[in-house]
């Protein structure tokens, strides 16, 4: 018999579903070791660990099998707590939500905690007054009173109403109720403008989760929000995971935007954390959008949440102009830019104002072929083309890692006679200079943007007019806020439109609209040009006129009658393998159980599709397969995961498969 162990409750960073304990030692026990880092062994290996509670032994439920083996915590890693025990809870809600490996969601919501250096706000000096419009006082006085309680908001507002203007008077609202806010924007470029706006009013009380800080000063911004030394946080999605105290506020901007959704293990949406933080928490939660999500705004209808709309642009400055360029009708040539826009553009530089080209597609162009054989330039390692980057004279996979020198010759026959298909970014930037010689012209797109600051740089030129033409995926479409920009002009919206995704109306409506409304932000009357093969299609000419309420209304029946989401929960499950044999056993297997359990299926009105080969059937050298799930809640859809994961789990070779699981996937290639 020994004395009755003090045991620790640890996660690893495993793929596993369960929590590990260990014994803390007698030299341990007069410290309180919750909520820190510890170093343990882990089979052969010795890892970090994180104590999620501690446990007398007889508390212990889980069958501790072979106690002999229970092992000692060897130290332990951090002198405070470094994380909160709602933060637990919520950990918790979400590896059963997602059916995630709980260690995987405790990590991924812990930064790596270096030793922390000071993060200097470039901002906090700006301070500045505003004045909200009727409109916005308007909206705040709705959600006033519902600051720190469990409620849900949409507000719905076009380009340019002023949004932010309204975040903030909820946010200093919070403040005066000494509570804390999570203010999260989706892309990481829009993170310094959202930054700089609430740094004019709330300098150091703010401290910024981005993962473009270094490890120390990530670690200084997480400290100083556990401290509650800051008490508005403003990041991109894993902000959701920020260990603030008495939260009484979180914002999605741009809540429509598919970067919420995580595409790794735990493959959480920020939306859904946030629904879940805000009940658990008591905070409010608000959804910003111009086109919010199909989701939300169903939402709104079936009363579960309250929108509240702007319907006028701040100061009252008229949507742009929009025309379509029919493509059918007006050829473009060998440059790709019909003569109406190339007219268009040469007008807004001789006025000296700005221009931005939206075009969805990095690279120069999206593949190569040799005119003589035919012969396509594949990725190696996966089943799809090749992305020829100019700059770099580098061809590259966009699944994988894999990059290879660009050809002189083709592989194939050693003729010369390489062409290039389609085009990019890099391309248009080519294009254009060659046509505008004097331009001053710059590209933004996640090639620029991964250099350091280098978004940040580009969008700084474009607000101090030091260059006169800003071309993009994207990234330029979304919420910037650039005075001069008098003219948009949008390419091929087909490359969105044409994706396999029951949500590439929604995304194209939501991207167009997005991209136009940049057009004349202040005194001027802004202009855009759609320039597309595809000029009847709704969502496009529903974009011209931003009229999202028209739009809704037809997606809504498209999802109702093809059984999409709102109307079904969606789930999927991917196995892949290098070994195309094992996986092949393992559909055998899949396909026996789930065959008996059709009926079964049927009558819980669950349609469960696969296993099939995923449309990309090869990625980076594995073979890939996937499970489509469709069911009438997330109750019904989970314990079809769970059943599958077991199916999974009881194959003999499942050691040669990864299991891949996402609930409420956004893409499913
Ligand atoms: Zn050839
Ligand atoms: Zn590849």
């Amino acid at each position: 018999m020994h004395e009755p162990w003090l045991l620790a409750e640890v996660v690893l960073n495993v793929p596993l579903h369960s929590t590990f304990y260990y014994i803390i030692p007698k030299e341990l026990q007069d410290q309180d070791i919750a909520l820190k880092r510890v170093a343990v062994h882990f089979g052969r290996r010795e890892d970090i660990g994180f104590v999620m509670r501690i446990l007398k032994e007889e508390d212990v439920t889980t069958d501790l099998r072979d106690l002999k083996s229970v092992k000692e915590i060897e130290s332990v890693l951090d002198a405070q707590p470094i994380f909160t025990s709602d933060l637990i809870s919520l950990g918790e809600t979400v590896a059963e939500y997602y059916h995630a490996p709980i260690g995987e969601v405790i990590f991924t919501m812990l930064p790596p905690l270096k030793e922390p250096k000071h993060f200097t706000n470039p901002y906090i000096s700006d301070q500045k007054d505003f004045t909200p419009n009727e409109e916005q006082q308007q909206a705040f006085d709705i959600m006033k009173d519902s600051v720190g309680t469990a409620s849900t908001f949409l507000l719905q507002g076009v380009t340019g109403s002023g949004k932010t203007e309204v975040y903030k008077l909820l946010a200093r609202e919070c403040l005066l109720k000494n509570k804390s806010s999570i203010i999260l924007v989706p892309e990481i470029a829009l993170t310094d403008q959202t930054l700089r706006r609430f740094s004019e009013e709330f300098g150091s009380n703010i401290a910024l989760f981005h993962s473009k800080l270094s490890p120390a000063e990530r670690s200084s911004e997480w400290l100083r929000v556990l401290k509650g030394d800051a008490k508005i946080v403003i990041g991109p999605r894993s902000a959701i995971f920020a260990p603030v105290k008495d939260l009484g506020l979180i914002i999605l901007d741009e809540e429509h935007d598919p970067s919420y959704k995580a595409m790794d293990s735990p493959r959480y949406h920020a939306r859904g954390v946030a629904f879940m933080r805000s009940k658990k928490e008591k905070a409010l939660l608000l959804f910003g959008s111009a086109t919010p999500s199909i989701e939300s705004r169903y939402a709104s209808d079936q009363g579960l949440i309250t929108k509240i709309q702007l319907i006028n642009r701040f100061n009252n400055i008229p949507l742009p102009e929009v025309q379509i360029v029919d493509l059918k009708e007006e050829k473009t040539g060998n440059t790709f830019l019909s003569e109406t826009l190339f007219k268009k553009l040469v007008d807004t530089l001789a006025q000296q104002k700005q221009s931005l080209i939206f075009l969805n597609r990095r690279g120069y162009s999206p593949s190569l072929l040799c005119q003589d054989c035919g012969f396509f330039f594949k990725c190696p390692n996966c089943d799809i083309g090749m992305t020829w980057h100019k700059r770099d004279g580098k061809v590259k996979c966009r699944y994988c890692e894999f990059e290879d020198s660009a050809p002189n010759n083709c592989p194939e026959c050693g003729g010369f006679n390489i062409k290039d298909v389609g085009h990019g970014t890099e391309k248009l930037e080519d294009s254009l200079q060659t046509l505008l010689p004097a331009a001053r012209i710059l590209r933004l797109d996640l090639d620029t943007a991964k250099k350091k600051n280098g978004s940040d740089k580009v969008l700084k030129a474009m607000r101090d007019h030091e260059a006169d033409i800003l071309v993009g995926t994207q990234m330029i479409a979304k919420g910037h806020d650039i005075a001069n920009i008098t003219l948009v002009g949008a390419l091929f919206p087909e490359i969105m439109l044409s994706l396999p995704d029951f949500r590439a109306s929604e995304r194209t409506f939501s991207l167009l609209s997005q991209a136009i409304g940049r057009a004349g932000r202040r005194d001027t009357q802004g202009y855009a040009i759609i320039q597309t093969y595809l000029a009847d299609h709704f969502a496009v000419q529903l974009a011209i006129t931003q009229d999202y309420e028209q739009f809704y209304k037809q997606e809504i029946q498209i999802r109702k009658e093809f059984n999409y989401p709102p109307f079904v929960r969606m789930g999927r499950i991917v196995f892949r393998s290098t070994d195309e044999n094992t996986l092949t056993q393992l559909n055998y297997h899949l396909k026996k159980y789930l065959k008996k359990e059709k009926s079964n299926f049927q009558a819980h009105q669950l349609e469960v599709l696969g296993p099939s080969p995923c449309p990309i059937e090869r990625i980076n050298n594995y073979y890939r397969y996937h499970i489509l799930m469709k069911a009438k809640n997330h109750a019904s859809m989970l314990r079809v995961i769970k059943f599958i994961y077991k199916l999974y789990k009881g194959f003999p070779s499942k050691d040669k498969i990864k299991i891949e699981i996402d609930v409420d996937p956004t893409q499913i290639l």
